[in-house]
Protein backbone atom coordinates (compact mmCIF):
# COMPACT_ATOMS: atom_id res chain seq x y z
CA UNK A 1 0.00 0.00 0.00
CA UNK A 2 0.40 3.54 0.10
CA UNK A 3 3.49 4.93 2.90
CA UNK A 4 2.74 7.83 4.60
CA UNK A 5 4.47 10.51 7.12
CA UNK A 6 3.08 9.11 9.97
CA UNK A 7 3.81 5.96 9.50
CA UNK A 8 7.83 6.32 9.97
CA UNK A 9 9.98 6.24 13.25
CA UNK A 10 13.03 8.02 13.03
CA UNK A 11 16.13 5.83 14.31
CA UNK A 12 19.07 8.28 12.80
CA UNK A 13 20.69 10.09 10.21
CA UNK A 14 22.73 9.12 7.46
CA UNK A 15 23.59 11.91 6.14
CA UNK A 16 22.95 15.29 3.84
CA UNK A 17 23.59 15.86 0.41
CA UNK A 18 22.97 19.04 -1.59
CA UNK A 19 19.43 17.75 -2.54
CA UNK A 20 18.49 16.80 0.77
CA UNK A 21 19.06 14.79 4.03
CA UNK A 22 18.43 11.03 4.14
CA UNK A 23 17.20 9.48 7.44
CA UNK A 24 16.90 5.52 9.04
CA UNK A 25 13.54 4.90 9.70
CA UNK A 26 11.18 2.05 10.81
CA UNK A 27 7.95 1.77 8.87
CA UNK A 28 5.93 0.78 11.74
CA UNK A 29 3.36 -1.49 10.57
CA UNK A 30 5.33 -3.36 8.70
CA UNK A 31 8.46 -3.05 11.19
CA UNK A 32 10.48 -2.48 7.89
CA UNK A 33 13.87 -0.52 8.12
CA UNK A 34 14.05 1.42 5.74
CA UNK A 35 16.46 4.84 4.28
CA UNK A 36 14.31 7.76 4.51
CA UNK A 37 15.45 10.43 1.62
CA UNK A 38 13.94 13.93 2.00
CA UNK A 39 14.31 16.23 -0.91
CA UNK A 40 13.69 19.86 -0.81
CA UNK A 41 11.54 20.85 -4.18
CA UNK A 42 10.39 24.22 -5.13
CA UNK A 43 7.76 23.48 -7.65
CA UNK A 44 4.48 23.95 -8.17
CA UNK A 45 1.84 21.26 -6.82
CA UNK A 46 1.17 20.43 -10.67
CA UNK A 47 4.96 19.13 -11.32
CA UNK A 48 5.44 18.21 -7.43
CA UNK A 49 2.43 15.65 -8.45
CA UNK A 50 3.65 14.62 -12.13
CA UNK A 51 7.70 14.51 -9.94
CA UNK A 52 6.09 11.46 -7.75
CA UNK A 53 3.81 9.94 -10.76
CA UNK A 54 7.49 9.40 -12.51
CA UNK A 55 9.35 8.08 -9.37
CA UNK A 56 6.45 5.65 -9.19
CA UNK A 57 8.76 3.78 -12.37
CA UNK A 58 11.11 2.61 -9.40
CA UNK A 59 8.53 0.42 -8.13
CA UNK A 60 9.58 -1.70 -11.22
CA UNK A 61 13.30 -1.87 -11.08
CA UNK A 62 14.23 -5.11 -9.89
CA UNK A 63 18.44 -5.61 -10.22
CA UNK A 64 20.36 -7.16 -7.57
CA UNK A 65 22.56 -4.17 -8.38
CA UNK A 66 19.93 -1.62 -7.66
CA UNK A 67 18.71 0.19 -4.43
CA UNK A 68 14.95 -1.06 -4.15
CA UNK A 69 12.33 1.54 -3.92
CA UNK A 70 9.15 1.30 -1.38
CA UNK A 71 7.21 4.09 -2.07
CA UNK A 72 7.54 8.01 -2.47
CA UNK A 73 4.67 10.27 -0.94
CA UNK A 74 4.36 14.54 -0.59
CA UNK A 75 5.35 16.12 2.95
CA UNK A 76 5.09 19.84 1.59
CA UNK A 77 7.05 21.25 0.66
CA UNK A 78 9.06 18.07 0.44
CA UNK A 79 9.39 15.14 -1.70
CA UNK A 80 10.19 12.03 0.86
CA UNK A 81 11.72 9.23 -1.04
CA UNK A 82 11.43 4.87 1.01
CA UNK A 83 14.37 2.90 0.20
CA UNK A 84 15.97 -0.50 0.71
CA UNK A 85 18.60 1.14 3.98
CA UNK A 86 21.72 0.00 3.57
CA UNK A 87 23.57 -1.10 6.28
CA UNK A 88 27.09 -0.07 5.60
CA UNK A 89 26.20 3.15 3.81
CA UNK A 90 27.98 4.74 0.79
CA UNK A 91 31.61 4.34 -0.56
CA UNK A 92 32.24 8.09 0.25
CA UNK A 93 32.12 6.82 3.67
CA UNK A 94 33.78 3.84 3.32
CA UNK A 95 37.32 5.26 2.04
CA UNK A 96 37.46 8.40 3.97
CA UNK A 97 36.97 6.24 7.44
CA UNK A 98 39.24 3.05 6.24
CA UNK A 99 41.30 4.89 3.33
CA UNK A 100 41.98 3.17 -0.27
CA UNK A 101 40.04 0.64 -1.12
CA UNK A 102 42.25 -2.34 -2.48
CA UNK A 103 42.18 -2.55 -6.38
CA UNK A 104 40.58 -5.55 -6.51
CA UNK A 105 37.25 -4.33 -4.37
CA UNK A 106 37.21 -1.62 -6.89
CA UNK A 107 36.66 -4.11 -9.69
CA UNK A 108 33.91 -5.71 -8.20
CA UNK A 109 32.70 -2.56 -7.50
CA UNK A 110 33.11 -1.40 -11.43
CA UNK A 111 31.26 -4.51 -12.33
CA UNK A 112 28.30 -4.04 -10.14
CA UNK A 113 27.67 -0.22 -10.97
CA UNK A 114 28.08 -1.26 -14.59
CA UNK A 115 25.81 -4.14 -14.59
CA UNK A 116 23.26 -1.38 -12.63
CA UNK A 117 23.91 0.56 -15.48
CA UNK A 118 23.27 -1.77 -18.13
CA UNK A 119 19.92 -3.21 -16.20
CA UNK A 120 18.77 0.70 -16.15
CA UNK A 121 19.12 1.31 -19.51
CA UNK A 122 18.38 -1.62 -20.75
CA UNK A 123 15.34 -2.57 -19.29
CA UNK A 124 13.92 1.26 -18.09
CA UNK A 125 16.06 3.62 -21.05
CA UNK A 126 17.00 5.03 -17.52
CA UNK A 127 20.42 7.00 -17.79
CA UNK A 128 21.71 7.45 -14.17
CA UNK A 129 23.51 11.22 -14.02
CA UNK A 130 24.69 10.71 -10.43
CA UNK A 131 27.35 8.17 -10.10
CA UNK A 132 29.23 9.31 -7.64
CA UNK A 133 30.82 7.23 -4.71
CA UNK A 134 27.95 8.23 -2.70
CA UNK A 135 25.62 7.29 -4.90
CA UNK A 136 27.32 3.91 -4.20
CA UNK A 137 25.60 1.61 -1.22
CA UNK A 138 27.10 -1.00 0.43
CA UNK A 139 25.79 -3.37 2.95
CA UNK A 140 27.60 -5.88 5.16
CA UNK A 141 25.86 -9.14 2.79
CA UNK A 142 28.59 -7.32 0.72
CA UNK A 143 26.10 -6.44 -1.94
CA UNK A 144 26.94 -2.85 -3.70
CA UNK A 145 24.51 -1.22 -5.58
CA UNK A 146 23.50 2.12 -6.81
CA UNK A 147 20.87 4.55 -5.96
CA UNK A 148 19.84 7.63 -6.58
CA UNK A 149 19.21 8.05 -10.13
CA UNK A 150 17.22 10.07 -12.87
CA UNK A 151 14.05 8.44 -13.18
CA UNK A 152 12.18 11.22 -12.93
CA UNK A 153 12.56 14.05 -16.10
CA UNK A 154 10.77 16.83 -13.67
CA UNK A 155 12.39 16.02 -10.51
CA UNK A 156 15.19 16.40 -12.61
CA UNK A 157 14.35 19.56 -14.32
CA UNK A 158 13.53 20.66 -10.36
CA UNK A 159 16.95 20.25 -8.97
CA UNK A 160 18.80 21.22 -11.94
CA UNK A 161 17.04 24.82 -11.83
CA UNK A 162 18.48 25.01 -8.62
CA UNK A 163 21.68 24.08 -9.84
CA UNK A 164 22.52 21.11 -7.17
CA UNK A 165 22.78 18.99 -9.89
CA UNK A 166 26.45 20.21 -10.92
CA UNK A 167 29.32 18.17 -9.81
CA UNK A 168 32.41 17.43 -10.78
CA UNK A 169 31.65 13.79 -11.68
CA UNK A 170 30.23 15.15 -14.65
CA UNK A 171 31.74 14.46 -17.90
CA UNK A 172 33.35 16.67 -20.36
CA UNK A 173 30.37 16.68 -23.02
CA UNK A 174 27.87 17.33 -20.22
CA UNK A 175 29.54 20.07 -18.92
CA UNK A 176 29.88 21.60 -22.14
CA UNK A 177 26.03 21.07 -22.47
CA UNK A 178 26.35 18.50 -25.67
CA UNK A 179 24.71 15.38 -25.90
CA UNK A 180 24.14 13.35 -23.12
CA UNK A 181 23.85 9.29 -22.76
CA UNK A 182 24.63 6.74 -21.02
CA UNK A 183 28.42 7.13 -21.52
CA UNK A 184 28.50 10.08 -19.92
CA UNK A 185 27.75 7.54 -16.71
CA UNK A 186 30.90 5.74 -17.75
CA UNK A 187 32.72 9.05 -17.17
CA UNK A 188 31.39 9.62 -13.79
CA UNK A 189 32.27 5.99 -13.13
CA UNK A 190 35.91 6.40 -13.89
CA UNK A 191 36.49 9.39 -11.69
CA UNK A 192 34.98 7.54 -8.95
CA UNK A 193 36.92 4.31 -9.33
CA UNK A 194 40.00 6.24 -9.40
CA UNK A 195 38.64 8.26 -6.16
CA UNK A 196 38.23 5.00 -4.22
CA UNK A 197 41.33 3.10 -4.92
CA UNK A 198 43.42 6.34 -4.53
CA UNK A 199 41.53 7.56 -1.11
CA UNK A 200 41.37 10.82 -2.81
CA UNK A 201 39.00 12.49 -5.24
CA UNK A 202 41.19 12.70 -8.59
CA UNK A 203 41.04 15.91 -9.08
CA UNK A 204 42.99 17.46 -6.04
CA UNK A 205 46.10 17.27 -4.91
CA UNK A 206 45.02 17.69 -1.14
CA UNK A 207 44.42 14.33 0.21
CA UNK A 208 42.06 16.05 3.04
CA UNK A 209 40.24 17.62 0.53
CA UNK A 210 36.49 16.65 0.08
CA UNK A 211 35.40 16.75 -3.41
CA UNK A 212 31.90 17.42 -1.44
CA UNK A 213 32.96 20.44 0.02
CA UNK A 214 34.90 21.97 -2.64
CA UNK A 215 36.31 25.16 -1.36
CA UNK A 216 33.91 27.96 -2.06
CA UNK A 217 31.86 25.93 -4.84
CA UNK A 218 28.31 26.73 -3.60
CA UNK A 219 26.56 24.69 -5.85
CA UNK A 220 26.75 21.16 -6.53
CA UNK A 221 28.25 17.73 -5.01
CA UNK A 222 27.37 18.61 -1.67
CA UNK A 223 27.70 15.26 -0.05
CA UNK A 224 29.18 14.07 3.19
CA UNK A 225 28.84 16.93 6.06
CA UNK A 226 26.06 14.75 7.60
CA UNK A 227 28.00 11.73 7.98
CA UNK A 228 26.72 10.52 11.53
CA UNK A 229 27.30 7.61 13.85
CA UNK A 230 26.27 4.86 11.56
CA UNK A 231 30.08 5.43 9.75
CA UNK A 232 31.12 3.69 12.68
CA UNK A 233 30.07 0.00 11.62
CA UNK A 234 32.76 -1.86 9.94
CA UNK A 235 33.26 -2.84 6.37
CA UNK A 236 31.53 -5.57 5.04
CA UNK A 237 33.88 -8.82 4.92
CA UNK A 238 34.38 -8.04 1.34
CA UNK A 239 35.31 -4.83 1.57
CA UNK A 240 37.77 -4.87 4.53
CA UNK A 241 39.75 -7.79 3.15
CA UNK A 242 41.78 -5.39 1.00
CA UNK A 243 40.98 -2.01 2.55
CA UNK A 244 43.92 -2.58 4.83
CA UNK A 245 46.07 -3.75 2.37
CA UNK A 246 46.12 -0.85 0.27
CA UNK A 247 45.92 1.84 2.99
CA UNK A 248 48.90 4.14 1.54
CA UNK A 249 49.32 7.61 1.64
CA UNK A 250 48.16 9.24 -1.27
CA UNK A 251 50.18 10.18 -4.56
CA UNK A 252 50.74 13.49 -5.39
CA UNK A 253 50.23 13.95 -9.04
CA UNK A 254 53.58 14.66 -10.34
CA UNK A 255 55.00 15.17 -6.77
CA UNK A 256 58.58 14.01 -6.25
CA UNK A 257 58.57 12.24 -9.70
CA UNK A 258 61.27 14.00 -11.27
CA UNK A 259 60.83 11.90 -14.72
CA UNK A 260 57.15 12.99 -14.68
CA UNK A 261 56.19 16.11 -15.77
CA UNK A 262 54.10 18.49 -13.92
CA UNK A 263 50.40 18.50 -14.27
CA UNK A 264 49.77 21.20 -17.36
CA UNK A 265 47.56 23.19 -15.02
CA UNK A 266 47.75 22.45 -11.29
CA UNK A 267 43.52 21.19 -10.34
CA UNK A 268 43.95 21.56 -6.51
CA UNK A 269 41.41 22.54 -3.55
CA UNK A 270 41.75 26.39 -4.20
CA UNK A 271 39.80 26.03 -7.30
CA UNK A 272 36.06 27.39 -7.72
CA UNK A 273 34.31 24.85 -9.44
CA UNK A 274 33.69 26.49 -12.42
CA UNK A 275 37.77 26.29 -13.22
CA UNK A 276 37.82 22.80 -11.63
CA UNK A 277 34.44 22.41 -14.97
CA UNK A 278 36.81 24.34 -17.22
CA UNK A 279 39.94 21.80 -16.25
CA UNK A 280 38.05 18.92 -16.41
CA UNK A 281 37.27 19.98 -20.42
CA UNK A 282 40.45 21.25 -21.21
CA UNK A 283 43.03 18.85 -19.64
CA UNK A 284 43.74 15.65 -19.94
CA UNK A 285 41.37 12.98 -18.20
CA UNK A 286 42.45 11.65 -15.02
CA UNK A 287 44.26 8.41 -14.32
CA UNK A 288 45.60 5.63 -11.79
CA UNK A 289 48.27 6.88 -10.63
CA UNK A 290 51.54 6.39 -10.34
CA UNK A 291 51.56 4.33 -13.74
CA UNK A 292 52.36 0.29 -12.62
CA UNK A 293 51.00 0.80 -9.10
CA UNK A 294 47.64 -1.24 -10.40
CA UNK A 295 47.13 -3.91 -12.27
CA UNK A 296 47.55 -3.18 -15.96
CA UNK A 297 43.68 -4.40 -16.48
CA UNK A 298 42.58 -1.65 -13.84
CA UNK A 299 44.52 1.04 -15.64
CA UNK A 300 43.05 0.28 -19.06
CA UNK A 301 40.00 0.02 -17.95
CA UNK A 302 39.94 3.10 -16.04
CA UNK A 303 41.42 4.79 -19.65
CA UNK A 304 38.54 3.66 -21.38
CA UNK A 305 36.29 4.96 -18.69
CA UNK A 306 37.69 8.45 -19.07
CA UNK A 307 37.88 9.11 -22.83
CA UNK A 308 37.25 12.50 -23.31
CA UNK A 309 35.42 11.73 -26.81
CA UNK A 310 32.63 10.53 -25.97
CA UNK A 311 32.43 9.12 -29.44
CA UNK A 312 35.19 6.91 -28.65
CA UNK A 313 33.89 5.80 -24.75
CA UNK A 314 32.46 2.42 -24.88
CA UNK A 315 29.04 2.18 -23.37
CA UNK A 316 27.96 0.54 -20.08
CA UNK A 317 27.33 -2.67 -21.93
CA UNK A 318 30.07 -2.80 -23.98
CA UNK A 319 32.92 -2.71 -20.95
CA UNK A 320 30.58 -5.53 -19.18
CA UNK A 321 30.79 -8.12 -22.91
CA UNK A 322 34.69 -7.60 -22.56
CA UNK A 323 34.67 -9.23 -19.30
CA UNK A 324 38.38 -10.28 -19.52
CA UNK A 325 40.14 -7.72 -18.13
CA UNK A 326 37.05 -7.07 -15.33
CA UNK A 327 37.82 -10.45 -14.40
CA UNK A 328 41.35 -10.74 -14.70
CA UNK A 329 41.36 -7.47 -12.52
CA UNK A 330 38.76 -7.90 -10.05
CA UNK A 331 40.73 -12.10 -9.32
CA UNK A 332 43.72 -9.68 -8.98
CA UNK A 333 45.69 -12.49 -11.07
CA UNK A 334 47.51 -9.39 -13.17
P1 LIG B 1 24.75 12.53 -1.61
O1 LIG B 1 24.46 11.30 -2.42
O2 LIG B 1 25.11 13.70 -2.47
O3 LIG B 1 25.74 12.28 -0.51
P2 LIG B 1 22.13 12.16 -0.52
O4 LIG B 1 21.15 13.10 0.09
O5 LIG B 1 21.68 11.37 -1.70
O6 LIG B 1 23.41 12.99 -0.88
O7 LIG B 1 22.59 11.11 0.57
C1 LIG B 1 23.20 11.52 1.76
C2 LIG B 1 23.91 10.34 2.41
O8 LIG B 1 22.96 9.41 2.91
C3 LIG B 1 24.74 9.53 1.41
O9 LIG B 1 26.04 10.06 1.31
C4 LIG B 1 24.72 8.13 1.98
O10 LIG B 1 25.86 7.92 2.79
C5 LIG B 1 23.46 8.09 2.82
N1 LIG B 1 22.44 7.25 2.16
C6 LIG B 1 21.68 7.60 1.11
N2 LIG B 1 20.84 6.63 0.76
C7 LIG B 1 21.07 5.60 1.64
C8 LIG B 1 20.50 4.27 1.80
N3 LIG B 1 19.55 3.81 0.99
N4 LIG B 1 21.01 3.51 2.79
C9 LIG B 1 21.98 3.96 3.59
N5 LIG B 1 22.54 5.19 3.49
C10 LIG B 1 22.09 6.01 2.53
MG1 LIG C 1 22.82 10.36 -3.08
Amino acid sequence: GDLRNDEFKVLGDLGAGAGGTVDKVVHVPTGTVMAKKLVLIDAKPAVRKQILRELQIMHTCASPFIVSFYGAFMKEPHICICMEYMDRTSLDGVYKKHGAIGIQVVGKIAEAVLEGLTYLYDVHRIIHRDIKPSNILVNSRGAIKICDFGVSGELINSIANTFVGTSTYMSPERIQGGNYSVKSDVWSLGISLIELALGRFPFSNNDDHDPASNGSNGPGNGNGNGRSAEDDSDLPDELRATAKASRAPPVLPGAGAANSPPPVAAAGPNMSILDLLQYIVNEPAPRLTPPGKYPREAEVFVDDCLRKDPGLRKNPKQLLVTPEDLEVWAKGMA
